[in-house]
């Protein structure tokens, strides 16, 4: 069984019923493959809210980890906190291709979970929103020395017409 596979034996066909659980959820694999991803062995806490309804298990859940990136400016390495929501209906038939469905008196919320924390990720993450980056000459993190200033190219051309000269 899934970590992600959570038991409804006692709320299916019983509309009205609900339930709430707390888990925490190792990750066997990253989630996520941008420049932000929750790497594996991250733990996902999950805070769900199961409700029978008519025709399926509403769940409902709020989502906390930790992901891992690069700022895309500076390249610092940066953990970001992960909290998202998210809520799907898991029906006992299939109406339409991508529904969620109740198998074997389970629900299984990999993907709905994986779909809420991905689309959280930034694309291009930030350490902080003015970031300076980094010298496009040196590399330097601006940050670090942001009064810095470069002569080198002035200087190799000096030291080419030098060398001219002493021809
Ligand atoms: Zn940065
Ligand atoms: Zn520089």
């Amino acid at each position: 069984m899934s970590a992600f596979e959570v038991p409804v034996n006692d709320l299916t066909r019983r509309p009205g019923q609900m339930k709430e659980l707390e888990l925490d959820i190792e990750l066997a694999d990253p989630m996520g493959q941008g420049a932000a991803t929750v790497p594996a062995g991250e733990i996902i806490e999950l805070n769900l809210r199961l409700e029978s309804v008519h025709d399926g298990i509403l769940a409902t859940g709020e989502v906390d980890s930790t992901a891992m990136a690069d700022c895309s400016r500076c390249l610092e390495h940066l953990k970001l906190a992960v909290e998202v929501d998210f809520q799907e209906l898991f029906a006992y038939s299939l109406e339409q291709e991508d529904d969620f469905l109740v198998q074997d008196e389970k629900i299984d919320l990999e993907q709905a979970i994986t779909d809420a924390v991905v689309l959280s990720l930034p694309f291009k993450p930030v350490c902080s929103e003015d970031c300076l980056g980094l010298c496009s000459e040196c590399g330097v993190k601006m940050a670090e020395d942001p009064e810095h200033v470069h002569q080198a190219q002035n200087d190799s051309r000096w030291s080419e017409l030098e060398s001219f000269r002493k021809e």
